[in-house]
């Protein structure tokens, strides 16, 4: 199996996000990229840079307004008397059905659901390299891998078609999928991060080609809050056509795995031509934010009940996972489960 990543993604670097009120610094660090590089190859991948594949695959998930806006915003912002060193918002409309806004501060709150994406000098570059290694990913799969690892980061599943959020800028899973249209025309998500994939729900919400499925933490208390609910099964032509399967906190092993089960039923149903994993690693019991408890064994099991189910081309995407003792490990026996290492 193939890996993708280029070190310009670890160039992006905002210092903080706000929790609870208080800025504290951004998990979402770049020392991600070359710990999880190192698991990928423990895991024997052969690592390769992705080619530069334009805006073209990035446009087909991502409104011309915010491209332009995620592109140009931190020029505008640093012009701003006093601004800070990134771009984060301030203030967001309650409804987003008003004439589109004209300044950057506006436009900030119009299209950051957050402020955990501040954008930087260097945010677009990284940005763009990640999106650019899923692709790869999926093109090593068009032309006749059956696996591919795309090592995205900065991440992408809660990036909407026009929203960024929770470290997400452009929706990586969404545009390997998207990508892998091309000679697969129905492609399942599965999405294995701790956390709701909210923007690739919103994505394909009303789509039947495209099937989402997602396990997460119940967002009844935990980020996103406001998706990932059961009730939540898509609309018009999508009804049915996404699937939410919230566990409680600390979850383990033996029960995540019977999730995966009832996910990897819908997704056999489904009969996808290819699949695309968004593969959070913050549902291990190491990881900071304490949402799961899944053990390096368990992402072992979870990659090989994967691989036993799912038959058809696969690319795995990288979502969360942030720094512990254990994440490059985790991400090592993940991929040894889908190989049958
Ligand atoms: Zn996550």
């Amino acid at each position: 199996m193939k890996a993708f990543y280029s070190t310009k993604q670890a160039t992006h670097f905002p210092e903080h996000f706000l929790v609870n009120g208080v800025f504290q610094p951004n998990p979402e660090h770049p020392d991600r990229l070359a710990r999880l590089a190192e698991g990928a190859s423990a895991a024997g991948l052969d690592v390769a840079e992705p080619r530069n594949h334009g805006m073209g695959p990035i446009a087909k998930v991502h409104t011309p307004e915010y491209l332009a806006f995620l592109k140009g915003a931190y020029k505008r912002w640093s012009y701003i008397d006093g601004a800070s060193p990134a771009v984060v918002p301030d203030i967001r409309p309650v409804a987003r059905d008003g004439k589109y806004p004209a300044s950057v501060v506006a436009q900030a709150g119009y299209h950051m659901s957050d402020a955990s994406s501040p954008i930087t000098g260097d945010t677009w570059d990284s940005i763009c390299w990640s999106a650019w290694s899923a692709v790869e990913a999926a093109e090593a799969v068009l032309a006749g891998d059956q696996m591919a690892y795309a090592l995205c980061r900065p991440p992408g599943h809660h990036a909407a078609a026009d929203i960024a959020g929770g470290f997400c800028y452009f929706n990586n899973s969404g545009i390997a999928a998207t990508h892998l249209q091309s000679r697969f025309p129905r492609v399942a998500i599965l999405d294995v991060d701790l956390h709701h994939g909210n923007g690739t729900q919103q994505i394909f919400y009303r789509r039947s080609d495209v099937l989402t499925v997602s396990i997460h933490a119940d967002p009844e208390r935990f980020y996103p809050f406001f998706w990932g609910h059961a009730n939540e099964r898509g609309e018009g032509e999508g009804l049915g056509y996404n699937l939410n399967i919230p566990l409680p906190r600390q979850t383990g092993d033996v029960d995540y795995l019977k999730a995966l089960k009832v996910a990897l039923d819908r997704v056999e149903a489904f009969a996808p031509d290819a699949l695309v994993v968004a593969l959070g690693i913050d549902a291990s019991i190491d990881d900071p934010f304490g949402g799961l408890a899944v053990t390096p064994d368990g992402f072992r099991s979870i990659g090989a009940a994967i691989a036993d189910r799912a038959k058809c081309p696969t690319v795995i995407v990288q979502e969360g996972g942030y720094l512990s003792e254990t994440l490059g490990l985790n991400l090592t026996r993940f991929l040894d489960g889908m190989r049958g290492a």
